[in-house]
This record gives C-alpha cells, structure tokens and sequence, in this order.
C-alpha cells in the first residue's frame, strides 16, 4: 500500500500538480481542500477530503482516517494586493489555519512537514539575491502571515521535534504539460494567466502595474518558476525529511529575473500573437524586483529545474489555455 501524504490545497494550482507528482512518485495524494479557492475537478490523482483548515475536528478525523507520513501544506489565500486591503482574512485563515492544522499533525503523531512559503517573506531589498540566510522583511500583510507561519513551524520543530522543509517560492508560473490540470484562479490576478487572457481576447488589455520602477525598463522584476518544477521539489523535500536529514529552508526560483515588459515580449514570441496592454500605476506591495539564490536546493536536494524557461512556462501554459477549462 502506498504512503498517505495530506495535500491541503490540493484543488488548487500548486496542489493539484503536487498531486501528481506525488502519484508519479508513489505516494497517495489525499487532498484536504474548502474549496474556496480551489475546483473539485483538480483532484484526480488520489481521494479528496473537503473540510477547512480551521475545523480541528474535521483535520483529526482526516489524519486518523490515512495515517499520513507527511503533510504538504499549499492552502492559503496568497494575493499580495487583496492581503493589503484585508489583513485579517490573511492573518486569520493562513496563521491561525496553519497553526490548527500544524497542532493537528503533531497531535497525529504525523512526522514531516511541507510548507509553501513566498519569497515575499523577504521584502523589498533593491539589488540584492534573495537567498535562504537573508532577512525576511515582509512588505505585505501576504508576507507577514507566511513568515509567521515559518516561525510556528520552528517553535513546533524545537518544542516536538516536527521535522519541516520550507519552500519560499518565487514567481510560479507555467502548467502540467499534458494538461490534466493547469492554473486557475477565480478571480485571476497573476501576469501569465491574464496576458494569456487578453491575448485570446478573452478580457480587456492587460495593465502594467507600474512602470517607474528603478529597473532597466521601469517594470517590476519577477524570478520565474515552472509549477512542475516547483513540485518536484517537494517530492524531493518529502524524501529528504524522510531519510531524516532534518528541517531545512529552500528556496525556489532560478537566480534568473524578467521585467513584466520582458514576459510580454516571450508571450508574444511563444503564442505569436499581440499582447494588448496599457500601462497603469503601481499596485500596493509589489516589490520592484525578487530573484532568487537557489543554489541550495540545487546542490541539497539535486534539483533540477530544467523547464523553468519563460518559452516553456508561457507555452504550457498556452496548452491548459486553449483547453477550454477557463471558459467553464
Ligand atoms: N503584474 C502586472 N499586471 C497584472 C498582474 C501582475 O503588471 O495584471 C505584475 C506585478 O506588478 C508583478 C508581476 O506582474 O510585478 C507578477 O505579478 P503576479 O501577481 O503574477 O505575482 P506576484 O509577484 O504578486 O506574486
């Protein structure tokens, strides 16, 4: 029989393609998912368990139910814009759901755990590489509630010896290049997702969020990161935790950094196509540029985040576009 892992955000973006990494590498994906963000039809690579993380009782009925070996923790709400109008969704369902959901995994019994962080932990902090021993300055309430989730995660390691890998993500983009499952959001606030959109006219132009940034071209600077990728680095954190080389924080990007004009003129090149776009003003928290030191990951875990190409990321995604599951 194979191993239960706990995938809590399972029917979402993230979620989903762990879940299929997790099957491909032999493990049984249960998602645990409110589906408040996420689709019901993403899970298809093991069994779905609705239930929110703020339902203590609902979680041990879950852990009891599997016996997990590890819990990979994607659910969360993670618009840097939207944590800036409402800290207290932020605060509320990220902190004190992870903290319920981190008591009810130590209270199982349930050794490892898988954390999706952000670089937005990190702040804005001009010209610099963001690698894993920089302080974390967070400048959105989005930032704030992971980074206080990466503190309870130490103080519970400590305390009761959880063992932890954190993943700070930088920019996930891209989709399953078979497209069984690909992004979507509703609604949508991530750069790929809506160029696509207003490239196959399925919404107005996209707006540039700023173009007075001190970068080369005045657009933000984003480290992009293909989500299979991503995902294989958690199967890879999985085993690490399970060989018990201990808790450890990783970053995910590729040290390599493209403007919002940048992408553009890839998405063009990739889906040859006009991009329609205006030029709008800043968007409250975006940092001017995040680009990651990722060479620990690489060199620990034997990471290889080969797809991570903006041609390909922007392509697979193109793929899960013209599959018609946006128009649903
Ligand atoms: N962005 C933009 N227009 C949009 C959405 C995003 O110019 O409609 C920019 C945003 O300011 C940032 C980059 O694209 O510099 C990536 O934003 P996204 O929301 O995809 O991810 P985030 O960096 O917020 O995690």
């Amino acid at each position: 029989m194979s191993k239960s892992v706990i995938v809590t955000g399972g029917a979402g973006y993230i979620g989903s393609h762990a879940c299929k990494a997790l099957r491909a590498a032999g493990y049984e994906p249960v998602t645990f998912d409110n589906l408040s963000t996420g689709w019901e039809d993403a899970v298809k690579f093991g069994p779905f368990e609705k239930g929110d993380l703020l339902d203590r009782a609902r979680l041990d009925e879950v852990f009891a139910k599997y016996q997990p070996v590890a819990v990979m923790h994607f659910a969360a709400f993670s618009q840097v814009g939207e944590s800036m109008k409402d800290p207290g969704k932020y605060w509320h369902n990220n902190v004190i759901g992870s903290l319920t959901l981190i008591e009810a995994a130590v209270a199982a019994g349930c050794p490892n755990f898988v954390f999706s962080s952000t670089c937005a932990t990190y702040g804005d902090q001009d010209n610099v590489v963001l690698d894993e021993a920089s302080v974390q300055l967070p400048i959105n309430s989005y930032g704030a509630s992971k980074r206080a989730i990466e503190d309870i995660l130490e103080n519970f390691g400590a305390a009761y010896g959880l063992n932890h890998v954190i993943f700070r993500y930088f920019n996930v983009a891209g989709g399953d290049p078979e497209a069984e499952v690909g992004e979507f959001h509703q609604p949508e606030t991530h750069l790929i997702p809506l160029m696509l959109d207003a490239i196959s006219g399925k919404r107005d132009a996209l707006t540039i969020f700023g173009t007075d940034y001190d970068t080369p071209d005045g657009t933000c600077i984003r480290d992009y990161v293909h989500v299979c990728d991503l995902v294989d680095a958690h199967v890879l954190g999985l085993k690490w935790l399970e060989e018990g080389r201990g808790s450890r924080v990783f970053n995910l990007g590729t040290g390599k950094g493209f403007s919002v004009r940048e992408v553009i003129d890839h998405s063009r090149a990739v889906t040859n196509k006009d991009v329609p776009y205006v030029e709008g003003d800043r968007r409250p928290g975006d940092c001017t540029k995040l680009v990651s030191g990722s060479e620990r990951a690489i060199h620990e875990l034997g990471w290889t985040p080969d797809r991570s190409n903006l041609a390909q990321m922007i392509g697979d995604a193109w793929k899960w576009h013209q599959t018609g599951h946006y128009d649903k």
